[in-house]
């Protein structure tokens, strides 16, 4: 088998299963998944990840909306707009695109969305809901994470799984996830508090790296044949390329890659699982699969 947790092929796989299961929706029901995509600003990352995102749902056959509003909409106005979509029948799932404009509270904008077209899984709602084991929206990168484990056929009943950040968006929910009954993972959460880091992810079967720190992680922070999962996005110089930087994870790959046991790589991991996981969703939401 092979060491190298490819994200590009488990996300094509999964994208496959959702054009199929998209298609026969829309014969059987007459009903297209539709998300809609607010973006507030001009971030170029932002404006890429809408994109791509924007992209992955035409290929799915899903409907999508963008709204692209200027950086100094109000609050009232970012509401308004979440309302509308609400409201609207043609629309299954909403996705904010964050970080927002700093003058906008972020918390207000999410519990504003209907928990029910929620597909980002950050609404108190949904976050609850995981946390309990209930049925609710998983957030798409714990999702993608976990779904990754799930093909790889690892068996993670009893394994240590150690989670480097606490974020609301992957650190706390990938180590909910982790220990409901189906993985049974023992689970550990660190952060920038945590002393003597090393001795901790050294433990560990799974290590997660949730940080943004290029390469932080290196082979005396793993255990011999682990399993390694990079969710690190972080731009780095190089003057080598065309665009002047490189994308890295937080794990230095190639320190690490002969002493694990399976590593995800950056670009080409956890990145497409979580758009992959973002259409399945979509798609739950569409046939009414988490709330009716
Ligand atoms: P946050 O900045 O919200 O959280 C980072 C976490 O790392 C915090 O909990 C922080 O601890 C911890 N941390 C920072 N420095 C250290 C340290 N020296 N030792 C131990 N812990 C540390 O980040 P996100 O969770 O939002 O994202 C993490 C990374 O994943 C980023 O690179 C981001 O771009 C990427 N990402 C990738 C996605 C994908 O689709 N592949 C999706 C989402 C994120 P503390 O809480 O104490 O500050």
């Amino acid at each position: 088998m092979s060491k190298i947790i490819d994200g590009k092929e488990i996300s094509s796989h999964i994208k496959s299963e959702v054009r199929s299961e998209t298609e026969i929706l829309k014969k059987e029901k007459n009903v297209t998944p539709g998300l809609a995509f607010i973006i507030a600003g001009e971030d170029p990352a932002s404006r890429v990840y809408v994109k791509n995102k924007g992209k992955a749902c035409d290929e799915a056959g899903f409907y999508s909306v963008t709204e692209a509003v200027p950086g100094d909409i109000t609050e009232s106005g970012l509401l308004d707009l979440i309302r509308r979509f609400n409201s609207d029948e043609k629309i299954h799932g909403i996705l904010v695109q964050l970080p927002l404009p700093a003058h906008i509270d972020q918390k207000k904008i999410i519990e504003a969305i209907d928990y029910k077209k929620d597909v980002d899984g950050f609404h108190p709602v949904n976050a609850g809901k995981l946390s309990i084991g209930d049925k609710c929206f998983i957030p798409c990168t714990p999702f993608g994470i976990t779904e990754m484990l799930r093909r790889k056929n690892i068996k993670t009943e009893g394994m240590r799984a150690v989670i480097i950040g606490r974020s609301n968006i992957v650190g706390k929910p990938v180590a909910s996830l982790l220990l409901r009954p189906e993985f049974n993972c023992t689970v550990t959460v660190c952060h920038s508090r945590t002393p003597d880091l090393k001795s901790v992810t050294s433990e560990a079967d799974i290590l997660i790296a949730a940080i943004g720190r290029a390469d932080f992680v290196k082979r005396d922070f793993i255990k011999e044949g682990s399993v390694i999962i990079d969710v690190g996005i972080n731009r780095t110089e190089d003057k080598e390329t065309k665009s002047g930087y490189k994308i890295t994870g937080d794990v230095d790959y190639k320190d690490c890659f002969d002493k694990c046991g399976m590593i995800t790589p950056v670009p080409g991991g956890v990145g497409p699982m979580t758009i992959a996981m973002l259409l399945r969703n979509t798609l739950d939401a569409a046939k009414g699969k988490i709330y009716d």
